[in-house]
C-alpha cells in the first residue's frame, strides 16, 4: 500500500481571519459566538451548489447548521467533494427519507429510563448531558434531539439521572455524551464528575467528545486540571479524516494525555469522505502520532435523510482487512454496526477462520497465507503451521 499520509498537510493557523487578534481566535467563546450558521455567511467564503442552498434551508427543520470558524478553515471551497464540507455544509439528500431509516434508529428513547440517561447493557450506561454541539454533523445519530430543530425538547434530567447510577449498583460504567459535554461549562464539569466519582460502584468514567476536533481552543488548561482531579477519566475523540488531524487538534491531545486522560477515536464510516483503505490508514497513523487509540469504525445509523452516506459494509471490512497486520495493530480499529433498534454494538469482521473442527483450525493470515493450529493433541499427525498445498483438504 502507498504511504500517503503527507499528502495531507497539519493545517495550523487563523487562515480566513487572520484579521482577528489572536486572543479572540483562541478564546472558545469567541469561536461558539462567530459560527457559521446560514447561507449568507457561507457565501461570503464559498460558493454553495444548489443543493447545498437547499440543504441548508431545511436545516432549521432538521440538525442545526453551524459551523465554528476554525473547522471552516479547513475546507476546500474550491472543492465541492471536499471531506469536511460534506460532514458539515447540509445537501438536499438530507430532505430524501429512503426506507428503514428511523429517527431514532437505536431505540435509545426506548430504552430510557431517565430522560436522557440509555441502560442499553448490563454494567454500563449512556448519559446524554446536553443537546447541544460545537458544530453539527450533517449524519449525526441523535439528530432528532441535537440542536433542537425538531422540536424535540430535550431537557437532561441531570439529578433523577444521578440518583438512577447511585441506585444501581450493576452501574460501573458511565459514559457521557449528548450533544457534547464538553460544552458544559468547567463548573458543571467538574460539579457532576465530582458527582459520579462520589458514588462507589462507578468505577469508569469516559466522555465521548468531538470539541477537540471542532473547537480545540475548548481544550484549556483549566479543563485539563478538571480532568485529571477526578481521574481517569476516559476520553472517545470522533475524529473521521486526515485533514481533521491538525496541529491545534494535536496540542489539544497533548494537553489532555499529559493531564492523565487515555484517548481513543471513533470514526463513522461515510461515503466520499472516509470509505477509502488509503484515507483510513493515514487517519490511523496519525491518531497514533497524537497518542490516539483507534477504537471504533462505525457503520452510519439509519438516521433518517442519511442514505447519501451510507457504505456498503463489505468496503468496511475490505478497509479493515487492509489495516489488519500491514500496520501496527494499535492502529486497527473494531469495525461495528450499532444494531438497528437497540441490540447494541454488534463486530463485523473479515473473516479469516476458514474452517473449525474438534481436531484443528484453519485460517488465513493478512496475505491470505493458510495456516493451521491442531486443538487435539495427537503427536504423530499433527502439523502446526503453514498449510501446504498437497495438505489441504478443504
Ligand atoms: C456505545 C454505547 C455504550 C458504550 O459501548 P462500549 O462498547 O462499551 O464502548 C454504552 N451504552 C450505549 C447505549 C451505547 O450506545
Ligand atoms: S458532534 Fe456528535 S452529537 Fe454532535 S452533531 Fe456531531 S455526531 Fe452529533
Amino acid at each position: 500500500m502507498v504511504y500517503i499520509d503527507d499528502r495531507f498537510t497539519w493545517f495550523e493557523g487563523q487562515g480566513l481571519w487572520q484579521h482577528i487578534p489572536e486572543s479572540d481566535w483562541q478564546d472558545w467563546s469567541w469561536q461558539l459566538k462567530n459560527r457559521l450558521t446560514t447561507i449568507e455567511q457561507l457565501e461570503r467564503y464559498l460558493t454553495l451548489t444548489p443543493e447545498e442552498k437547499a440543504g441548508c434551508l431545511f436545516a432549521k427543520e432538521k440538525l442545526a447548521l453551524a459551523i465554528t470558524p476554525y473547522f471552516f478553515n479547513l475546507i476546500d471551497r474550491t472543492d465541492p467533494h471536499c471531506p469536511i464540507r460534506k460532514q458539515v455544509i447540509p445537501r438536499s439528500d438530507e430532505m430524501v427519507v429512503s426506507s428503514g431509516e428511523m429517527l431514532d434508529s437505536l431505540g435509545e428513547d426506548e430504552h430510557s429510563p431517565v430522560p436522557g440517561l440509555v441502560h442499553r447493557y448490563p454494567d454500563r450506561v449512556l448519559f446524554l448531558v446536553t443537546d447541544r454541539c460545537a458544530a453539527y454533523c450533517r449524519y449525526c445519530t441523535r439528530s432528532r434531539l441535537v440542536s433542537n430543530a425538531q422540536d424535540y425538547n430535550f431537557h437532561p434530567e441531570y439529578e433523577q439521572a444521578l440518583r438512577y447510577i447511585e441506585a444501581h449498583s450493576e452501574v460501573r460504567d458511565v459514559l457521557l455524551s449528548g450533544g457534547d459535554p464538553l460544552l458544559l461549562s468547567d463548573k458543571k464539569l467538574d460539579h457532576l464528575l465530582g458527582r459520579l466519582r462520589a458514588i462507589k460502584h462507578v468505577e469508569f468514567i469516559r466522555i465521548g467528545s468531538r470539541v477537540p476536533v471542532f473547537l480545540p481552543q475548548r481544550i484549556t488548561p483549566e479543563l485539563a486540571e478538571i480532568f485529571k482531579k477526578h481521574g481517569p477519566i476516559w476520553m472517545s475523540l470522533h475524529i473521521n479524516h486526515p485533514k481533521e488531524a491538525t496541529q491545534e487538534l494535536k496540542v489539544a491531545c497533548e494537553r489532555l494525555s499529559f493531564a492523565g486522560v487515555p484517548l481513543g477515536n471513533q470514526s463513522v464510516l461515510l461515503k466520499g469522505i472516509n470509505d477509502d483503505a488509503e484515507v483510513m490508514q493515514a487517519l490511523v497513523h496519525r491518531l497514533l502520532r497524537m497518542r490516539v487509540r483507534p477504537y471504533y469504525i462505525y457503520q452510519m445509523d439509519l438516521i433518517t435523510g442519511g442514505a447519501h452516506f451510507k457504505v456498503d459494509v463489505r468496503k468496511g471490512i475490505e478497509i479493515i482487512r487492509a489495516l489488519r497486520g500491514h500496520t501496527t495493530g494499535y492502529a486497527v480499529p473494531q469495525y461495528v454496526i450499532d444494531a438497528p433498534g437497540g441490540g447494541g454494538k454488534v463486530p463485523i469482521n473479515p473473516d479469516y477462520v476458514q474452517a473449525i473442527t474438534d481436531d484443528e483450525v484453519i485460517f488465513k493470515n493478512f496475505e491470505s497465507k493458510l495456516f493451521r493450529y491442531p486443538l487435539k493433541a495427537s503427536p504423530n499427525k499433527a502439523h502446526a503451521g503453514l498449510v501446504l498445498p498437497a495438505e489441504m483438504h478443504l
